[in-house]
């Protein structure tokens, strides 16, 4: 059996921030363009983006676009490509601006010109003071972003297929890719989704731990496709954990809220950052105040009755700048902490948030693997951007800020990669005769699977197996029982079971093919993080405490096939400007 065959010039699974800033370019251009979701665009998790978007515009005291690309360098520990961070900072203003342009609903500062907030790791003149670099619409500045650019596709006349989920690469016998293997989820029928070129924007994998900002949906599915067609995928131990997540409930409190002024206390009532960075003290980057939070939180500094979390205090700033620039946090702290962030301070916790590896690319969104000599070859007509892709501009850790900049600059640079490939293409590249038969006998595996396992209870013991194997602190034998354990299953994955096989609606089914993706992820995070024997950025071992650029100022890849790892070397040529020569971080 094959499954009917559709065909468009670009196919771009994810409708999120990345996906819709590429296809607005695709669609502009003429080119008949998919976008494919699992869920309607403007619910992807670009939309709960609270705090803002950064860019050098110093609308409130001057910055610079070199100040921004030395802090996105600091920031990453000197793991990002420093092609990549200039193109991204360079291009930040004009990004911002077209934004704004195209009907962006900014806040407003007295002049007229776009509001800008200090966000963590964000300085002027390399770290002296901390700058106002981030963009924001009150704490919902993703949502606007959403709208904005959905509004724009919709015009440029975009075809989008809203509950498609896209289960597998299409390549052919050169290894270029030519398409996606997609269930319409209302239906339950599969198609093959013919392509020029195709996009993933399929966002973070945040749901392989059991206490994440990230939506249910963030289940690494472009990871699980690439891994799965023999893709590598880099850097992928790095995962962020943002300082403050509510206690419990992992929903998330903006940094943007530091920004205005609110700080973190411990159970003596003490502003503990002070002693940690004492220069930005609470608006060091993310990796840094995780850390110190759970150094208090060990230390016996926690507070509650469990003294498992520390607060953050807002009240100070006052009523009417709470409601007006933090409404949002207000709503979030009242419904899950049950506390009014106006008269009570917030409990927080560090919770896994952004994914800084992914598929990789260059700052063109191609992307590139190793093959002979060459370590970056690009795979014809495949192309990522957004979280799921590695440019790498986040290194080992991202800023605040840079992902929503991220998500625009890489769209459209991927884009326009795009249109010229697609224009040296007169017609579509021939399918392979047995184009669609990995994705039916995975499907048909599931189908005809008796005695398995239970998708649920199996995804839950992973989440809490990577919980507390991949945290904030890691350890040589954590790491290496983390390994084992979660290979062991993956051979169980291999044997889910769903009870119900109906076709139409099937959430059953959709969640064991989004597992199949959810251990692929995991895998390549234990992997990895087993291998790199030093603390950089969002990476702190316990048994190596110091980086060490002699050995490891290098990009991981790990391969699926034979859970191998691979290294490549980091850009140090940037575009146009200097090598920023790594040096100690501190804050
Ligand atoms: C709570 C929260 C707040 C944040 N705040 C900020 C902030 O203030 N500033 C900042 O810079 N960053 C912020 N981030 C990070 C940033 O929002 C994300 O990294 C970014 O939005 C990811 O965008 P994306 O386009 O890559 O993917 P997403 O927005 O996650 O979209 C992924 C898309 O892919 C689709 N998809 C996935 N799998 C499939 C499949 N198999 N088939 C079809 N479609 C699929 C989904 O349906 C969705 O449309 C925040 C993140 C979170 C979780």
């Amino acid at each position: 059996m094959t499954y009917p065959v559709r065909r468009f010039d670009a196919v771009i699974v994810g409708g999120g921030g990345a996906g819709l800033r590429a296809a607005l370019q695709t669609s502009k251009a003429g080119l008949n363009t998919a976008v494919l979701s699992k869920v309607f665009p403007t619910r992807s998790h670009t939309v709960a983006a609270q705090g803002g978007i950064s860019a050098s515009l110093g609308n409130v005291q001057e910055d610079r676009w070199d100040w921004h690309m030395y802090d996105t360098v600091k920031g990453s520990d000197w793991l990002g490509d420093q092609d990549a961070i200039e193109f991204m900072t360079r291009a930040a203003p004009d990004a911002v601006i077209e934004l704004e342009h195209m009907g962006m609903p900014f806040d407003r500062v007295e002049s007229g010109k776009i509001y800008q907030r200090p966000f963590g790791g964000h300085t002027a003149e390399h770290g002296k003071r901390a700058v106002e670099r981030a963009c924001a619409v009150a704490d919902r500045t993703g949502h606007a972003m959403l709208h904005t650019l959905y509004q724009q596709n919709v015009r440029a006349n975009t075809q989008f297929f809203v509950e498609w989920m896209a289960l597998d690469l299409v390549r052919n016998e050169a290894g270029d890719v030519i398409g996606v293997t997609a269930l319409e989820m209302e239906t339950g029928e599969v198609f093959i989704l013919h392509a020029k070129a195709v996009l993933f924007a399929t966002g973070g994998g945040g749901r392989i731990y059991a206490s994440s900002t990230n939506a249910f949906m963030n289940t690494g599915d472009g990871l699980g496709m690439a891994a799965r067609a023999g893709i590598p995928l880099e850097d992928m131990e790095f995962w962020q954990f943002h300082p403050t997540g509510v206690a419990g409930a992992g929903v998330l409190i903006t940094e943007g809220v530091r920004g205005e002024g609110g700080i973190l206390l411990n159970c003596n009532g003490e502003r503990f950052m002070e002693r940690y960075a004492p220069t930005v003290k609470d608006l060091a980057s993310r990796d840094v105040v995780s850390r110190a939070m759970a150094m208090e939180i060990f230390e016996g500094r926690g507070c509650g009755k469990n003294k498992d979390h520390v607060l953050l205090k807002v009240d100070h700033l006052g009523a009417d700048k709470i409601i007006e620039k933090l409404p949002g946090i207000r709503e979030i702290a009242i419904n899950f902490a049950g506390v009014d962030p106006i008269k009570d301070p917030i409990p927080v916790v560090p919770t896994t948030h952004y994914m800084m590896g992914g598929i990789p690319t260059n700052y063109r969104g191609q992307v590139v693997v190793p093959q002979g000599d060459n370590p970056e070859a690009v795979v014809n007509g495949f192309y990522a951007a957004g979280e799921c892709a590695c440019a790498s501009v986040h290194g080992a850790n991202r800023l605040g800020t840079n992902s929503l900049l991220d998500l625009v600059v890489f769209g459209k640079a991927a884009g326009d990669t795009m249109i010229s490939y697609i224009q040296t293409q007169e017609t579509w590249k021939e399918l392979p005769a047995d184009a669609g038969e990995f994705t039916r006998q995975r499907l048909a595996r599931l189908e005809n699977q008796t005695g398995g396992e239970d998708v649920d209870a199996l995804r839950t013991e992973l989440q809490r197996m990577v919980q507390s194997h991949a945290g904030v602190f890691r350890t040589d034998a954590i790491l290496k029982d983390g390994v084992q354990k979660v290979l062991a299953l993956a051979e169980r994955v291999k044997k889910t079971e769903i009870k119900d096989k109906s076709k139409v609606w099937n959430t059953a089914r959709s969640e064991a093919l989004e597992l199949d993706n959810l251990i692929e992820v995991a895998k390549a995070t234990l992997t990895s993080a087993e291998a790199r024997k030093e603390s950089r950025g969002a990476h702190a071992s316990d048994d190596h405490p110091d980086r060490d650029d002699e050995v490891w100022m290098k990009h991981t890849l790990w391969h699926a096939a034979d859970n191998s790892l691979t290294y490549k070397e980091v850009h140090t040529k940037p575009l146009t400007v200097d090598y920023i020569k790594p040096a100690k971080r501190v804050y």
